[in-house]
């Protein structure tokens, strides 16, 4: 079992931001920026790479709910960065599917 789905079952908490049936959005705990969050379906669905056109609607869904927490938190006049992590040459750490949102500074490079 990961972590996410520990803080999802309620087992481990979370600074949590915005939570739905399907979404759960919460403050990474080690901020690479001043406004750090993942959203997480709560669906346990290792990366984009295992998903399949049964998780059209909820991939939908964790975008459009990135995009209302970056707009909930003043992001959106100078801009932000969505990113989910695949597998180990991406970078990924923990294995459910998660997309951060960072901002509240300039980002440069892509890894
Ligand atoms: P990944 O590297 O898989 O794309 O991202 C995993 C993220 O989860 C990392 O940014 C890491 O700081 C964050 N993280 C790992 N464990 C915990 C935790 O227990 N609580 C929170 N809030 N974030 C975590």
């Amino acid at each position: 079992m990961t972590i996410f789905q520990k803080i999802i079952d309620g087992e481990v908490p979370c600074d949590n931001l915005y939570e739905d049936d399907d979404v759960l959005v919460f403050r990474d705990i080690a901020p690479q920026a001043p406004f750090h969050a993942l959203v997480v379906p709560k669906k346990p669905i290792r990366s984009m790479a295992e998903t399949d056109r049964q998780d059209q609607e909820l991939l939908g869904k964790v975008m459009l709910v990135a995009a209302a927490v970056a707009r909930d938190h003043g992001l959106e006049k100078n801009g932000y960065r969505l990113v989910t992590n695949i597998g180990e040459h991406g970078g990924q750490t923990v294995f459910h599917l998660h997309v951060h949102i960072l901002g509240g500074r300039m980002l440069r490079g892509m890894g």
